[in-house]
């Protein structure tokens, strides 16, 4: 649909994120769903910043599938949540401060206190809640470079932390940049997620959707997402046939010569 995602697993999205820490340079990485997919569609500045950024990792059972319905070999999801967890025990051992940025007064903080105890040696240069004024935007950002975080979580909500992280890119400073929705509201506690078995069969959204009903409106993309994946998918197959069978009338028509 016009999106670039990169088909990471994991470890793969665990290994490139850790290479982008390394380089000291500014970087951006976006957790990808199928509700963004169709945004980008209708938003042209929206897509080509998720097109530019440095990894988009398939947060959602839609974008695996459509990538898979695409032919892409995409090997599972990488959840935001599983991907901040994974990331605070890797800042632990590595001792790389992160920042968290986002949520509602306090959640930032009590999501820093409970990765801190689920990773012991976790340094968390600062915290900080999403419902700041546009107008102390630069300072937050300022506080984000000169808290000498090497890595923030930015948990303001698609769009709003993908265009946020890039517009204040100069002034983050030599830090990567996650996106990572309402993670802090799973890991502060304040939100619980779906059961091990409800995600193994891909219905974590059914889930989110249940216990949050006003996901509904965002989530009535969803059919249209995944009839367009279809479409592009039938589209995609037929112009193989075609041009296989271009390839094969050329190699008899060579051969009669
Ligand atoms: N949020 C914020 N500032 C805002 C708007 C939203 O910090 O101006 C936070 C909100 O408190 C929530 C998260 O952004 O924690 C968005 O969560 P949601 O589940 O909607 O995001 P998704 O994971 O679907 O992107």
């Amino acid at each position: 649909l016009g999106t670039r995602v990169d088909a990471v697993d994991m470890a793969g999205a665990l290994a490139r994120i850790k290479a982008l820490i390394q380089k000291r340079r500014f970087a951006q990485v976006v957790t990808f769903g199928s509700e963004m997919a169709m945004l980008a569609r209708r938003d042209p500045a929206y897509q080509s910043l998720i097109n530019r950024a440095d990894l988009v990792v398939p947060d959602t059972i839609g974008v695996v599938c459509a990538a898979r319905m695409l032919g892409c070999r995409m090997r599972e999801r990488v959840p935001g949540v599983e991907l901040v967890e994974r990331l605070g025990a890797a800042c632990a051992s590595e001792r790389i401060p992160i920042f968290l940025l986002g949520g509602e007064p306090g959640i930032a903080q009590q999501a820093a206190v409970a990765l801190v105890q689920r990773h012991p040696g976790l340094i968390v240069a600062g915290t900080q809640h999403g419902y700041f004024a546009e107008a102390d935007s630069d300072a937050v950002a300022k506080r984000i470079r000169d808290s000498g975080a090497r890595l923030a979580l930015v948990a303001l909500g698609f769009p709003k932390q993908e265009f946020w992280v890039s517009h204040h890119a100069a002034a983050l400073g030599e830090l990567v940049c996650i996106g990572v929705g309402g993670t802090f509201d799973v890991i502060s506690g304040k939100l619980v997620r779906a059961p091990r078995l409800v995600r193994s069969l891909g219905l974590e959204w059914l889930y989110r959707l249940a216990r949050e009903p006003r996901r509904l409106r965002r989530q009535l993309v969803l059919p249209e997402f995944a009839l367009r994946v279809a479409g592009q998918a039938l589209r995609e197959r037929s112009n193989r046939t075609a041009s296989a069978q271009d390839n094969a009338g050329a190699a008899s028509n060579g051969s009669r010569q």
